[in-house]
């Protein structure tokens, strides 16, 4: 396994890059511990597959370098720096049989034979293909071909990382659970480093210890999932996790005080804003409370989702999401009161840090 170092990594696909707007990946610098688990999570189109393609060494960065365990592999290939790789669409030998797709790349490293048969079957058994070991890969369905790719990738135990490109996106939602448990099982066992992409938060969140977020070819924040929920780096991390994301309210600032038309807040305080940025609340919907004092709200809708409704409602011209707890009530004239502590201001998207040991 291996800790894997990324320095000023920048890729642009177009020969002559002129401004940032050229750069698939803007500027990403930083280290992926030996033997962690991380999900890569964001939108379609913010650079996911670049980045996982400069760390397997099919694509060469336009800047930067690439370590492992301290060694520059920047101008080794995929094979050379031994990562498996599994690919968003299956990669499998159609006129093999599942077993010879599994055997393949274990065959091709002159593991011995004993050992080549004690891990297939593992894997086969892993990936539920148990009843299909000997047909041909020819014919199987989609999904049983996707994990057929998993399984090759899994395969082998002498790699030092092992990336999933959205592997789980056309099989179906229970066996994409079981399978997901089994990789983290896995990771568990043979301590990989593991890094695992996805556009779907449900899956970064149970699968990672830690969730790297990317936004527009940057990584706009790594933490926990507590991490990311609690303290949002960037508006962006607030609003793509959660569910209903964050509320991000525009305001003007007065002192410590934040206002919204005719209301205001009191922020906490330590927070100190650039003169001239654009500010914004973030406030988690399951943050603000309803009740008959504070700031009054128009409710348009509530969704009863089970475990709690969601009132969505206009506030001074802006929507606005508050998570009441199923035994809440939601008075005729609604108010709402953001919960100290859970305020974060934002100043260009950006979270403002409080400066001493403030909230
Ligand atoms: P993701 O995996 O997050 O969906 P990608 O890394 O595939 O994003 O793409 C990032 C950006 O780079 C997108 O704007 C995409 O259109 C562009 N891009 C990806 N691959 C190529 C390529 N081979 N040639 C030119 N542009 C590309
Ligand atoms: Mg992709």
């Amino acid at each position: 396994m291996a800790r894997i170092d990324l320095n000023h990594i920048r890729h642009a696909y177009s020969a002559n890059p002129k401004s940032d707007a050229d750069y698939a990946l803007k500027e990403v610098h930083h280290a992926w511990q030996d033997g962690g688990a991380y999900a890569l999570l964001g939108p379609s189109g913010c650079g996911k597959t670049t980045l996982l393609n400069i760390i397997s060494g099919l694509l060469r960065p336009s800047h930067g370098e690439i370590l492992f365990n301290g060694v520059d592999v920047t101008q080794l290939s995929a094979e050379e720096r031994n990562i498996a790789q599994v690919f968003q669409f299956p990669v499998v030998y159609d006129t093999m049989t599942v077993y010879d797709n599994l055997a393949f790349p274990l065959r091709n490293r002159g593991v011995p034979a004993p050992e080549i048969d004690r891990r297939v079957r593992e894997t086969i058994e892993m990936i539920d293909l148990v009843d299909w070991t000997k047909r041909k890969a020819r014919g199987l369905t989609a999904d049983q071909k996707q994990k057929i790719s998993l399984g090759r990738g899994l395969v082998r135990n002498d790699v030092n990382a092992i990336l999933f490109d959205e592997p789980l996106t056309v099989i179906d939602p229970h066996l994409k659970w079981v399978l997901r448990s089994q990789l983290k099982k896995l990771h568990k066992r043979y301590g990989f480093t593991m890094v695992y992409v996805t556009h779907d938060q449900t899956e970064a969140l149970t699968f990672a210890d830690k969730v790297v977020v990317m936004y527009e070819g940057e990584i706009v924040q790594i933490g926990t999932p507590a991490e990311l929920f609690e303290r949002p780096r960037h508006t962006f991390v607030g609003y793509f996790i959660g569910s209903p994301g964050m509320n991000v309210l525009p305001v003007t600032l007065d002192g410590n005080r934040a206002h919204m038309g005719s209301h205001s807040i009191k922020l906490p305080d330590g927070l100190v804003v650039r003169e001239g940025a654009r500010t914004e609340l973030g406030v988690r919907p399951e943050h603000v409370s309803l009740g008959r004092e504070g700031i009054p709200i128009e409710v348009s809708k509530v969704e009863d989702i089970g475990r709690h409704r969601i009132v969505r409602a206009r506030l001074e011209g802006q929507d606005i999401a508050v998570v009441v707890p199923e035994d809440g009530e939601v008075p005729a004239d609604p108010k709402i009161v953001f919960q100290a502590g859970r305020i974060n201001l934002y100043a260009d998207s950006w979270r403002v840090e409080p400066r001493h040991g403030g909230a």
